[in-house]
């Protein structure tokens, strides 16, 4: 498995978490709960393109004693490659950040409009609002219109409308909307936090990881339940030539995909330790900078 080996510092943390305000299907609360069960020591929630599960999971996770950081799950795009990028240590009051996560959401909703047209143009009788409806969340997307049409009664399994319609190429997809990768990360930066690349083994092409290095990125995502042992050896090294923080989580969506994968990538929390420091280190700098400017 992709687990690391456990270090001296004590504690493990998963840093990649969904929640129903994206496509989980856990509340903030019982994902706090399962994290307890699983014994982790801290836990990022990294719901796709919002923050808004934030205030709830910070609290259940201090319920815990659970240590608790901000975060979300950008959708980006470079040089035509999706990537994903996960902002940690957010300011989830952040203006500018508040103001493209409405944007993202606003896109997301028509989004799943265009799918149920599509759908409707195949006599497939979904409608937008028993998607809204099912998804009750402002970060809707494919898993909820899934699902919506498997509680219609339109398709067997989640499997299904995805294999049917909703893979790229099938003819309900709807491409997503993506911010540059540049503006992702200059963003989670305005908003206190640091820029970390999400499953790399997922994209297909390590290349652009030197190239975003460059541009900005402040770790990699080396653990992932879906890289096996050699890409999370890969990634290490990678990380390690390109002086990246190494951040490591599970992806659980809870029960929407397959069963609940918390607890599947325990990070070792010296990890997490090395990815405050750079954070500390990245708020002195940027403290220092304004005293400069005046
Ligand atoms: P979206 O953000 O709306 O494009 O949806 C992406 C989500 O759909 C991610 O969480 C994916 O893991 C999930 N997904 C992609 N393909 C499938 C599939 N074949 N079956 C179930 N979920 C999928
Ligand atoms: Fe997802
Ligand atoms: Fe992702
Ligand atoms: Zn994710």
């Amino acid at each position: 498995m992709n687990t690391p080996a456990p270090t001296s510092a004590t504690g493990f943390a998963d840093l990649h978490l969904h929640t129903l305000f994206s496509d989980g299907t856990f509340t903030p609360e019982e994902l706090a709960q399962r994290g307890q069960l699983c014994e982790l020591s801290a836990m990022a929630l990294t719901d796709h393109d919002t923050v808004e599960g934030c205030a709830r999971m910070a609290a259940a996770c201090a319920l815990l004693g659970i240590e608790f950081i901000p975060g979300a799950e950008l959708t980006a795009e470079y040089r035509d490659n999706e990537v994903h990028l996960l902002g940690y240590f957010l300011d989830t009051a952040h203006p500018g950040l508040l103001a493209e996560i409405k944007k993202f959401q606003n896109v997301r909703q028509d989004r799943v409009r265009e799918m149920a047209a599509k759908l409707n143009e195949l006599n497939i009788p979904l409608r937008a609002e028993a998607v809204f409806e099912l998804a009750n969340c402002r970060s809707p997307g494919r898993p909820h219109v899934a699902r919506a049409m498997v509680q219609e009664g339109l398709c067997e399994s989640l499997e299904e409308a995805f294999e049917r319609y909703l893979k790229k190429g099938r003819p309900a997809w709807v491409p997503k909307y993506k911010i540059s990768a540049l503006d992702a990360m200059e963003l989670i930066h305005e908003a206190g936090g640091l820029a970390v690349l999400a499953h790399p083994g997922l994209n297909r092409n390590d290349d652009v990881i030197p190239e975003l290095a460059r541009l900005g990125l402040d770790g990699l995502e080396c653990f992932h339940t879906r890289h096996s042992s050699e890409a999370s050896e890969r990634y290490l090294r990678m990380a390690a030539r390109l002086k990246l923080a190494v951040t490591g989580g599970s992806d659980c969506h809870g029960f929407s995909k397959h069963k609940p994968l918390i607890g599947s990538v325990k990070l070792p929390a010296i990890y997490l330790e090395k990815l405050k420091e750079l954070r500390d280190q990245a708020t002195r700098r940027d403290e220092g900078e304004s005293y400069v400017e005046g």
